[in-house]
């Protein structure tokens, strides 16, 4: 299936960049013996830390730190891979990089040891891609879906669909071989009970999936409301316990008016409206134009009101500059003070909710509401994290299905549609795959994996 990898030798810091306690840059390539040797002064013993000296050409240190060395094939690439951790200041790495370029190595590209490591059948692509989810997972949640999809549990499954298809073509394909007889191949032993079950097992799997790229994606809230409605008290409460472990993802919280909270390890980014002022200063209008951009692509609306005084005209006027599609949830808070009951309503098109963000009164009925709007069905831990092209593939496979179970009666056109099948379910793990989806692929991991 894979072609080879190229031979020439590749390094990166493999570490973020900044100051840290320990930086690590990292190498790979056929026959690293006597780079490394030439770098540390002595080969180091295989996969065993080795405390070495980093040097430069004339023989001088750059760095005191370990130097772990995997000979090919047992290690991430599948090549030899050398990993010099040393301290992690951003001029001692450059240092260390740099004589890796000096003994002939090339900065590695993003995610071209990953790349690598799947061209030498180390990991298969859902498996890559599981690699930069992980990474870039931004809830506890989406990080162990991810970590199953790195450590071959989507693929396993993935492949025993294929295993399931292998067989049913297999029993088509016997009727072909004998037209004369022309029997309609699903009447053939348990040809239509195979089918169905496949069919089945496609759904389960679009549906898991589908689960897998809420936890992804999230679901993107625009935040309205007039000051001291109780705004930032509701999504302490929203956000509960699970506020702690939310980090600063690039893009997504960085800038003044945005923040991502999560409820069950879904993420809710949450677009403020209140950071949504006019003005002068460049940076912040980015940031403004930004965020309206956000806001036309969001899903939702939560548009708090003091219970008191119910939606009052300022808040209509902020909805009316809002985008018509946003399914709105009015939140009405401090039912405490209000004296109402909590309270979970769904309206015509949106829901109304009671809440008491001091007291946490009726918290919980807006939680569900939100993880109901965002499409997610809890399912015990076995959601796949599946990209966009995996549900695409996924979806072709079920209308293939469902085209073989209609030209049924034409066993060439049966069989050519489980062969289409095959292949989508195949282009999932890489079995089959072009090179432009591995460039983009790989394009969006981090340099150094
Ligand atoms: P924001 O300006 O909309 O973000 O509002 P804050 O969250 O800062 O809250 C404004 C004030 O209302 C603060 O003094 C909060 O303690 C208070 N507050 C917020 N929610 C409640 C609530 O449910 N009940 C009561 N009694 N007070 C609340």
């Amino acid at each position: 299936m894979a072609a080879p990898a190229d031979s020439d030798v590749i390094a990166a810091i493999a570490t973020a960049q900044g100051r840290a306690g320990i930086g690590i840059v990292r190498v790979s390539g056929k026959n690293l013996e006597r780079f490394a040797s030439q770098l540390l002064g002595a080969k180091p013993a295989a996969r065993t830390a080795t405390r070495a000296t980093f040097r430069n050409a004339a023989g001088e240190p750059i760095d005191d730190g370990i130097a772990l060395f995997f000979p090919a094939p047992a290690s991430y690439t599948g090549e030899d891979v050398l990993e010099l951790q040393g301290h992690g200041g951003p001029v001692v790495l450059q240092l260390v990089l740099r004589r890796c370029l000096e003994l002939g190595a090339r900065v590695a590209e993003p995610g071209e040891f990953s790349r690598r490591a799947f061209l030498n059948d180390k990991l298969d692509l859902a498996q890559a891609e599981g690699v930069a989810d992980l990474i870039d997972a931004a809830t506890e949640a989406a990080a162990r879906s991810a970590l199953r999809s790195l450590r071959g549990e989507f693929s396993a499954h993935i492949r025993s669909l294929v295993q399931q298809l292998v067989e049913l073509r297999a029993l088509v394909e016997a009727t072909l071989d004998f037209p004369e007889e022309d029997i309609d191949p699903l009447n053939r032993e348990d040809a239509r009970l195979r089918l169905s079950r496949l069919e089945e097992e496609v759904g389960r799997s679009l549906a898991l999936g589908r689960q897998g790229s809420v936890l992804r994606t999230g679901l993107q809230v625009v935040l309205a409301g007039q000051p001291n409605v109780g705004k930032s008290s509701l999504l302490n409460r929203l956000a509960g316990e699970e506020l702690a472990i939310v980090t600063e993802i690039p893009g997504t919280t960085r800038d003044l008016v945005r923040q991502t909270i999560q409820i069950e390890g879904v993420p809710i980014n949450i677009i403020d409206t209140a950071g949504l002022r006019d003005t002068d200063d460049a940076i912040e209008a980015i940031g403004v134009a930004r965020a309206w951009e956000a806001i036309g692509q969001a899903d939702a609306m939560l548009l708090v009101v003091d219970a008191r005084e119910g939606i009052t005209v300022a808040d209509s006027a902020i909805r009316d500059r809002l985008p018509a599609k946003l399914t709105p949830v009015t939140v009405f808070n401090k039912i405490d003070l209000s004296g109402d009951a909590p309270r979970v309503e769904e309206e015509r098109q949106g829901w109304r909710v009671r809440v008491s963000a001091r007291t946490g009164a009726g918290i919980d009925g807006l939680r569900k509401t939100l993880l109901k709007l965002a499409g997610w069905q809890p399912d015990g831990g076995n959601i796949f994290m599946a990209r966009e092209r995996h549900l695409v593939a996924l979806e072709q496979v079920a209308t293939a299905l469902g085209r073989a179970r209609q030209s049924a009666p034409r066993a060439e056109f049966f069989a050519e549609e489980l062969r289409l099948a095959q292949r989508e379910l195949d282009s999932i793990t890489g079995e089959v795959s072009a090179d432009e989806l591995l460039g983009e692929i790989f394009a969006r991991f981090c340099v150094g994996k």
